[in-house]
């Protein structure tokens, strides 16, 4: 492990809180160069919502290097290219009615969301933006003048500007009516708000402490934004590609973003990809306005292409997000009930689920107790105060089960409730 200390910057972090060393990986399995085997109840933030190496996204991606099909391909058109794009309509655009053009922003989420943000500008002509409370957006200078996080915003070193936020939902504990504050200052001439290009938000906010809007809310948002003709902007990065069971997250509201950004799972084999989805009105970019070198990582659209024929040809996988997400639910609470001395809160959708401690530390504690216990996990929340839960949506019933009960005994060794 020395070399890392010695060689790897200070920068580094969830090595700090899984002081191991890696080497393999299946489905919901690492194992470490000890030969001990953890579960796996992080899935890379999300970017692996189908587990490690799946055999289905496997074999297509040996075949097509075997092969010398192209690895590098800037944005010219290749066949691989083609056949995602052909399958992202298929399984994904045409099943749900929607109309997207695709943009390939270059392969991180931070990098769709900087497109995004540029795009929404360039559309309105208005500088501003509306964020959220608690949002995470990336780690860029565009992506952090939306993200909330104290911590990470001084990392800029910069000012972060032409960003306004505001009250996520339940932010005041449900008594104030949703977005009293926000239709205010738009309508107030007064208000000194800047008129926002665009609106930027998360279903769910995962790093901010695995908070979900309610469906309601979303549909309040996205009837606000038309109103007053402001684009809306959906960050699906950490909760798209099924994480809270529908594809896209925001379908539950029925609502219809005039941007979208995705990134994560879509190559769903931790291949670094990224995606833009724009309303075809909406795609005013001229020909490379917005670049990179790496948006045409080929053997990522090999993998997307292989994930949505295995797992969005039908509605399986949704099914047993849900149920799966239901199960985690049903045990949180049962942990919540019998933990006496410690103040403990389930927060949740789908397969993204929380329990928040009231005593913020307890949350890291009980990830250290269960790392203990061979089991990854991460907190999120701005005091860290959230015990975060990601399991690959294809795990085992008896691995999600095993899990759990790790968990249970990790707030009970902790608590010593
Ligand atoms: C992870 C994440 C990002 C940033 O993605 P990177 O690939 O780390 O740049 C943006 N938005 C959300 C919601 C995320 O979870």
């Amino acid at each position: 492990m020395t070399i890392f200390e010695d060689l790897e910057s200070e920068v580094r972090s969830y090595c700090r809180s899984w002081p191991v060393v890696f080497d393999t990986a299946v489905g919901s399995r690492l194992t470490d160069v000890d030969g001990n085997s953890y579960l796996d109840f992080f899935a890379g933030a999300g970017a692996l919502n189908y587990g490690h190496n799946p055999p289905a996204l496997k074999k297509p991606l040996i075949e097509y290097l075997q092969r010398d099909g192209i690895t590098h391909g800037l944005d010219m058109y290749t066949r691989a290219k083609g056949e995602f794009l052909k399958t992202f309509r298929e399984k994904v655009l045409a099943p749900r009615g929607l109309d997207y053009k695709v943009q390939f922003p270059g392969p991180t989420g931070a990098n769709a969301v900087e497109s995004a943000l540029k795009l929404a500008r360039k559309i309105s002509g208005k500088e501003a933006m509306i964020n959220f409370t608690n949002a995470f957006h990336g780690m860029t200078l565009g992506a952090l003048s939306v993200t909330g996080n104290s911590m990470k915003r001084g990392g800029a070193g910069v000012p972060l500007v032409h960003a306004t936020p505001m009250p996520y939902d339940n932010y005041f504990d449900g008594k104030v009516p949703d977005f009293l504050w926000f239709e205010r200052v738009l309508q107030d001439q007064g208000s000194s708000l800047n008129e926002p290009a665009a609106v930027i938000v998360e279903t769910v906010q995962g790093e901010g402490g695995i908070n979900p809007a309610r469906i309601e809310w979303l549909q309040g948002l996205a009837e606000l934004c038309r109103r007053h003709d402001i684009l809306l902007i959906v960050d699906d990065v950490q909760m798209g590609v099924g994480r809270t069971g529908p594809f896209f997250s925001f379908e539950i509201a029925g609502i219809e973003p005039d941007i979208v950004c995705i990134s994560k799972s879509i190559s769903g084999y931790g291949l670094p990809m990224a995606l833009v989805l724009i309303k075809p009105e909406y795609d005013q970019w001229g020909p490379g306005e917005h670049n990179g070198t790496f948006r045409g990582n080929n053997p990522a659209f090999v993998t997307a292409t292989a994930a949505l024929r295995e797992y969005w040809s039908d509605d399986a996988l949704e099914r047993s997000t849900l149920a799966k997400g239901e199960r985690v639910e049903e045990a949180f609470n049962k942990i919540a009930a019998d933990t006496r001395t410690a103040e403990v809160t389930v927060k949740g959708r789908g397969l993204a689920r929380g329990l928040q401690f009231a005593d913020a530390d307890l949350a890291g504690k009980v990830c250290a107790a269960a790392f203990e216990r061979r089991l990854l996990m991460e907190t999120s929340g701005p005091s860290s105060e959230v015990m975060k839960v990601l399991p690959p949506l294809t795990i085992t019933d008896d691995e999600l089960e095993e899990g759990l009960a790790v968990i249970a005994e990790s707030v009970r060794s902790v608590t010593g409730s």
